[in-house]
């Protein structure tokens, strides 16, 4: 079978060139088999034993493989053929897992969403994948999202089912719980997806104002999340705690909940890293090892230097990605955890680096480590394209078996951030290490990157300029002391008037925007400075906003 030969005609992915995608099946990167079927893998050895824990639910690989053959058959009798999109909008939760793997297993192809999106992500999401079906939780944390995911339905054409976790209100609402329920006959089994086909759909961490969707397939998502969990040293006895929102690629499968399945661990899920529970999950599930975001690193070491009692002896490692985690953090994680600090850098585009887990603490304490596959390029370059000294701080362009070349249905968005020769564009700026290893050392792109959660510069603005008072707008990272950034607004009211941050706030919240992407200051100014070529001045407004935060 050629490898490329069967996505003809499937313009959701941008196929691989012919000769790479050749090389990624020659080297045993790309193994021809569809998701589910690592799945199967792991549940044969070990049927019996408990492979999920969420609360007081607790399943093992047969009622997991039950359960996913269960909501694979209900998602077909609902309708929902191979290569249809359901939009999961789930928190932490077991149900997210069956469903994940039901369309895995039967080509339905899950389009993540956060938890926090609301009406405009939602709504965007839905009309650019034409999805089929919305899967929500009730209501959390006094939001409904039931009433929400009808309001989008009807906004949208073609969306059709509304799956609710928990209580239902509506009638309409089809009962999640119930559709996740196991299969009566475990036999009938649809066609497998074909490999090369699109296995989810992750949102990209975004610089532009709309979302962007990148299409993962099965043979690049398998080959990430078994080498991610071969690296991690992954096997049967992991106990791997999720606690970062598992629609995030990096908790989903580097290595993740999917990467510990598959290699025959347990999983145990909780709502937040909030650290009193978690740290309490740890000691009583013997978990071995997590991933957070540097905000929630911090979080823990606060809290234990408060009550260092914890039980925290099983903690073999712990993975922190999403933002940079400041050296002098990366120091005092072992000696509070107990357990080793494996530093990690990725994207939903692909690429992704670790140090791994025999390396010095000159490597791990300094660097987001090295690429996961020996076929991962880096190319670091100047802002003209040309590449830059070794040594140098550069622009990283990378390719490889696990970064796929476009978003989905955006032409114009693909052209900009993935230049000729397959290349993606990931607008971090890094120094390559002599050893190999990556060190970001900052951004050339327009986002501001809030505890792990990105949000695009132009989304901000664009919501400013809605309010007749505003002349002007510039959003730009400050630094905050846990988060790492936050949200900050440059204004250039129009003359005679003036801005609130309140009011800004207003527009977004009203247009139904994640809360994570609203201001949290707002600066008024006469004028905004500009660059040699006649760009705002990002660089200096965010020097004069840590200025005035830190004078
Ligand atoms: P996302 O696709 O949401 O995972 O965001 C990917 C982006 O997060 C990367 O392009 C980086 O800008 C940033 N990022 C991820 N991991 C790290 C890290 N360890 N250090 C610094 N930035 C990171």
């Amino acid at each position: 079978m050629s490898v490329t030969a069967s996505r003809a005609g499937r313009p959701e992915v941008v196929p691989w060139p012919d000769e790479l995608a050749e090389r990624y099946v020659a080297r045993g990167y790309w193994e021809q088999r569809p998701l589910g079927a690592y799945l199967d893998d792991a549940a044969a050895g070990r049927p019996g034993t408990i492979c999920l824990v969420d609360g007081d639910v607790s399943l093992t690989f047969a009622e997991l493989v039950s359960r996913v053959d269960g909501a694979a058959q209900r998602l077909h009798g609902l309708g929902l053929r191979a290569g249809d999109r359901v939009i999961v909008q789930l928190p932490n939760c077991w149900e997210f897992v069956v469903i994940a793997l039901a369309c895995f297993r039967s080509g339905v192809v899950p389009v993540m969403a956060l938890p926090a999106h609301r009406r405009q992500e939602l709504t965007a999401i839905a009309r650019l994948t034409e999805a089929r079906a919305l899967l929500v939780a009730g209501t959390v944390r006094g939001f409904d999202h039931e009433q929400l995911a009808h309001e989008v339905a009807a906004a949208v054409p073609g969306l059709r089912h509304v799956a609710v976790t928990g209580r239902r209100n509506r009638p309409d609402s089809l009962d999640l719980v119930a559709l996740c329920a196991p299969a009566g006959d475990t036999s009938a089994r649809a066609a497998a997806p074909d490999p090369g086909d699109v296995a989810l759909f992750l949102l990209s961490g975004g610089t532009t104002g709309r979302p962007k969707l990148i299409p993962r397939t099965h043979n690049d998502y398998a080959y990430m999340m078994r080498t991610a969990a071969r690296i991690c040293g992954a096997g049967p006895d992991t106990v791997y705690l999720a606690v970062l929102p598992l629609a995030h690629g990096y908790p989903m499968a580097g290595p993740g909940i999917l990467g510990t399945l598959v290699s025959g661990g347990r999983i145990v899920i909780l709502a937040s890293p909030a650290p009193q529970r978690a740290l309490a999950a740890i000691a009583e599930h013997r978990v071995t090892m997590t991933s957070l975001v540097p905000a929630a690193v911090i979080r823990w070491l606060d809290h234990l230097a408060g009550s260092p009692a914890a039980d925290l002896d099983s903690l073999d490692l712990v993975q922190v990605a999403g933002s940079r985690l400041p050296d002098e953090v990366a120091a005092r994680v072992t000696p509070a955890l107990g357990a080793r600090l494996q530093q990690v850098y990725g994207m939903a585009e692909g690429l992704l680096c670790m140090t791994r887990p025999g390396d010095p603490d000159a490597v791990v304490h300094h660097t987001q480590g090295r690429p996961i596959c020996p076929d991962d390029e880096l190319l670091l370059v100047d802002e003209d394209g040309t590449p830059v000294p070794i040594g140098e701080p550069g622009i990283l362009l990378t390719r490889g078996p696990y970064t796929p070349l476009g978003y989905y249905r955006e032409p114009e968005l693909t052209a900009a951030a993935y230049p000729p020769g397959g290349w993606y564009r990931t607008g971090d700026v890094v120094r390559l290490r002599a050893d190999g290893n990556l060190v970001i050392e900052g951004r050339d792109k327009d986002l501001i990157n809030r505890g792990g959660e990105k949000i695009a510069a132009e989304e901000v603005e664009n919501f400013a300029h809605q309010l007749a008072t505003v002349s002007q707008a510039a959003a730009v990272a400050m630094p905050d002391p846990e988060l790492g950034e936050a949200v900050c607004l440059y204004v250039v009211p129009r003359a005679g008037s003036t801005v609130t941050l309140a009011q800004v706030r207003d527009v977004m919240r009203e247009a139904g925007v994640a809360a994570f992407k609203l201001p949290e200051r707002l600066e008024l100014v006469d004028s905004l400075p500009v660059t040699a070529i006649g760009k705002v001045d990002k660089k200096a407004l965010r020097a004069d906003i840590a200025r005035r935060r830190h004078p």
